[in-house]
């Protein structure tokens, strides 16, 4: 092969030209007019084509960076929508489930778990729409209560979960209380003017603890909760708080 490169390849015709060039350099300035004007159309013909390879390569990369960006978008998006509850943005439960058994491997945390009370007459009086419309509501009043370190969770239908990254009985009781009290003031505007509440469970547990445990734990609580008249909040294992 000459150290020009395979003549069969896209610039053959350049490199003839250059070989006739370099003959006819050699044999002095009789034949060099000839060469000389071949190789200047040889010249602009590899131009043109390296422009427009330029273009097609430049073309190629854009595409490329956003076909990159469209899969970034929708990687973002999967996750999202693996760990989001669709209605209320808030934590799905396999979501909280993960973060609840991440933290407990370095430390103790709070299981806040919370029902709608009577949540089924809403939708049985009202239909379904404006229990979502209810749902949606109970979400604006956790998510005013619960401080910036804690996370939201929707574990069941009308059912949601409040974690906070400390196992402390007082500071969790003060959510648990200040949550209560905004769903109990809120204006759902519910056609009839009746009120919302919601009973609530908490369980605080040390660190190397699981979901399970807590959950259990807080569950049962909140159904003291909801067998000591429901709009209250109950601590596992504990005495049932009855100033509401
Ligand atoms: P309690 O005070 O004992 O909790 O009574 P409840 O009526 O709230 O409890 P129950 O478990 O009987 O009813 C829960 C209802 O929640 C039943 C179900 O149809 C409704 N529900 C579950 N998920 C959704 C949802 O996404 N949207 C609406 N609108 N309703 C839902
Ligand atoms: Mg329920
Ligand atoms: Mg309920």
């Amino acid at each position: 092969m000459d150290a020009l490169g395979d003549a069969s390849d896209l610039f053959a015709a350049e490199h003839r030209a250059l070989l006739a060039a370099r003959a006819a350099h050699a044999a002095g300035p009789d034949g060099a007019h000839a060469a000389l004007g071949e190789l200047l159309a040889a010249y602009e013909r590899l131009l043109r084509e390296t422009r427009r390879l330029v273009r097609r390569s430049d073309r190629a990369e854009l595409e490329m960076t956003q076909l990159n960006q469209r899969l970034q978008d929708l990687a973002g998006e999967l996750q999202y929508r693996a760990t989001h509850d669709p209605l209320t943005g808030v934590l799905n439960r396999a979501a909280i489930i993960e973060r609840v058994n991440q933290l407990f491997a370095r430390s103790g945390l709070t299981l806040i778990v919370l029902d709608i009370d009577h949540f089924k007459r809403v939708n049985d009086n009202f239909g379904h729409p404006i229990g979502d419309q209810v749902i949606l509501g109970v979400v604006a009043c956790l998510q005013q209560a619960v401080p910036a370190q804690g996370l939201i969770g929707r574990v069941g239908g009308e059912e949601f979960t409040l974690l906070l990254p400390h196992d402390d009985p007082e500071s969790a009781e003060a959510v648990a209380q200040r949550a209560r009290r905004a769903i109990e003031a809120h204006a759902f505007g519910l056609p009839d003017g009746s009120r919302v509440t919601a009973s609530f469970g908490i369980s605080c547990m040390p660190c190397g603890a699981s979901f399970d445990e807590a959950y259990g734990q807080a569950d049962q609580a909140l159904y003291a909760a909801k067998r000591g008249g429901r709009n209250r909040v109950a601590h596992a294992g504990g005495d049932l708080q009855l100033h509401d």
